[in-house]
């Protein structure tokens, strides 16, 4: 499978958000040998959770997976691209390599805001962004629009 394999797998799952109202971000995990062994997407509105990132949700499910927090030699593809939280996850995951689509300069901490990989940190990920940018980016977009519309908040990421 190609990294666009992975991402579109992830944009499957960003979808899932969209019934609970959830901003559709979606996230897998794969293994040194290409198994997917982690999927995720945005829960917050549905667990009413803050921390609930697909992310962290595809990090958590990975570990699970594994029977060890360490994710070593696995990358990561996310539609949007990490806020702090997830960046810092992803290296507290010891994740080899980050891929994400769409960039996010409100909150994105892989090189919109900041780029958390860039510190002196003891771990850092490989990072490759913009795979199929334009997909990811149009699906928020969509979402974004279809809230205006409904009069509701635009500002949830
Ligand atoms: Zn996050």
């Amino acid at each position: 499978m190609t990294s666009e394999d992975y991402m579109r797998r992830a944009l499957v799952l960003a979808r899932r958000a969209l019934s609970t109202g959830d901003v559709p971000v979606g996230c897998v995990v794969a293994d040194a040998d290409g198994a997917i062994i982690g999927e995720g997407w945005n829960r917050r509105e549905a667990e009413g959770d803050a921390l609930a990132h697909a992310e962290v949700e595809a990090i958590r499910s990975a570990c699970r997976r594994r029977g060890g927090w360490n994710l070593h030699g696995c990358t990561l593809y996310v539609t949007l691209e990490p806020c702090p939280m997830c960046a810092g996850a992803i290296i507290n995951a010891r994740l080899k390599s980050v891929c994400y689509g769409a960039r996010d300069e409100k909150a994105g901490a892989c090189g919109s805001v900041l780029n958390l990989f860039m510190e002196d940190f003891n771990h850092k990920p490989r990072l490759y962004g913009g795979v199929l940018r334009e997909e990811c980016a149009a699906l928020l977009q969509e979402f974004f629009h279809t809230l205006r519309k409904k009069g509701g908040i635009s500002t949830l990421i």
